[in-house]
């Protein structure tokens, strides 16, 4: 079968596969058709990133952000700087979902601006979610980061819990005690309402936690006795006092970090929890990049084997090194969440790769990894794209038969995310 002869059909296949979509932050429906909507709506987010880099200065970022700067008033200030991110993947899942939902194709003057923004404003209503991500995407659940609050028609719940290890401060302890009901009087007490509020929100339908430390550290959690990490946790009494509320710096904490990380991975095992961590690229700019090494969560994948752990972003760049962390460990995934929204080209030869070298049940092929709702639907449409095309480059080369490529396509999107965060969800095969 020729390569644009499998593509097509994969494509095909592709389309009407139900998919779990592992990863959003989305606002719930009611919170989304609270905000003033315009057609940069659709350009926030990780297209702000690219603007920035572009050189948009930041009083011009304030304004496109703030909704009560009028529409032509932002278009004057978007346009000199769209013309140079509007060929990346980031634009292109905006106008995948303008040309979808708005029936706008790129913007090229100030007329296609104020068309988009009449629409968009217009569409914002109720309904709007069931038709972006029911209708127009087939997705039967999103795992969305926003605790067990998040709307259940739509998402299941995952929490974010980097501040419950990142105690530099009263404030954080403080907000631990008024969640748990518990007195957190000492390290081990803390410990103790965290996996109090944890077991909670598991009962409430918590699926995961995540952990977003590549932005602030490296992801070496070092093993760190409990007494070393007790007289970080009390010096934050002990220092603080009124007007000095944050009295111990972000690496001065780091052993108390390390300590309760690693209860948390301990407690999500308990609570068979899916603990997820970022992983490779940080959203927006001047990032330290090399904090995000996939490879230096070794120790804490080895000690923690009752742990079911999620890689994010592929580990982008590092997608070999994430992928040899699938390949190793029983009880780890690697999940494309974000990155064919990255770099189509580096997800399709990642995809690639783990063909070759990944068990079918260990890489988890979709998350939108969005803040606005219609960028999910162009985000898996490149989603969708990619995994054919990769699937069917395999299928060129022999290495597939396209009845195994279906099955991968598959459990990409629907069956190997139900594994891996224990869904109640019937599997495909
Ligand atoms: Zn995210």
């Amino acid at each position: 079968m020729a390569k644009s002869d499998a593509f097509t059909a994969l494509r095909r296949e592709i389309a009407a596969i139900p998919v779990i979509d592992t990863h959003e932050h989305l606002p719930n429906e009611a919170d989304r058709l609270k905000q003033s909507v315009d057609f940069y709506t659709l350009f926030s987010h990780y297209c702000a990133g690219d603007l920035v880099a572009s050189g948009a200065p930041a009083d011009t970022m304030a304004k496109l952000a703030d909704p009560n700067v009028p529409a032509p008033e932002k278009w004057t200030l978007f346009e000199p700087w769209y013309h140079h991110i509007a060929d990346g993947s980031y634009a292109r899942c905006a106008h995948l979902a303008m040309q979808r939902f708005y029936k706008v194709d790129r913007l090229a003057s100030l007329k296609d601006a104020e068309k988009l923004t009449e629409r968009i404003r217009e569409a914002n209503k109720p309904g709007l979610y069931r038709k972006v991500l029911k209708d127009a995407c087939g997705i039967v659940t999103g795992l969305n980061n926003g605790g067990t609050g998040v709307d259940r028609e739509f998402f299941t719940p995952v929490r974010f819990v980097s501040e419950l290890a990142e105690v530099g401060a009263l404030d954080r302890i403080w907000a631990v005690e008024k969640e748990s009901g518990r007195a957190c009087t000492s390290l081990a007490r803390y410990v103790q309402a965290i996996g109090d509020i944890l077991e909670a929100e598991k009962a409430r339908g918590l699926k995961g936690v995540k952990l977003g430390f590549a932005y602030t550290r490296p992801l070496h959690f070092a093993s760190v006795p409990a007494a070393d990490a007790e007289r970080l946790f009390n010096r934050v009494f002990d220092e603080s006092q009124g007007w000095r509320a944050a009295c111990l710096g972000y690496d001065e904490t780091r052993p108390l970090q390390d300590y309760l990380v690693h209860q948390l991975a301990a407690m999500a095992g308990d609570l068979d929890l899916t603990a997820v961590f970022h992983t490779g690229i940080q959203a927006g700019n001047e990032n330290h990049l090399d904090n995000g090494r996939p490879e230096r969560l070794w120790n804490l994948l080895l000690r923690y084997r009752k742990t079911r752990f999620d890689i994010f972003h592929i580990g982008l760049p590092w997608v070999e090194e994430a992928g040899m962390l699938a390949k190793y460990f029983p009880h780890v995934w690697v999940d494309f969440a974000w990155a064919h929204a990255i770099s189509p080209e580096i997800a399709a030869r990642a995809l690639k790769i783990y063909v070759d070298m990944v068990p079918r049940n260990k890489v988890l092929g979709f998350g939108g990894d969005y803040a606005v709702v219609e960028k999910v639907y162009g985000h898996l449409e490149l989603a969708r794209d990619n995994i054919a095309r990769a699937l069917a480059d395999k299928v060129a080369e022999g290495a597939l038969d396209p009845a195994r490529a279906v099955a991968w396509a598959r459990a990409l999107l629907h069956d190997n995310p139900i594994a891996a965060y224990k869904l109640d969800i019937q599997p495909l095969d």
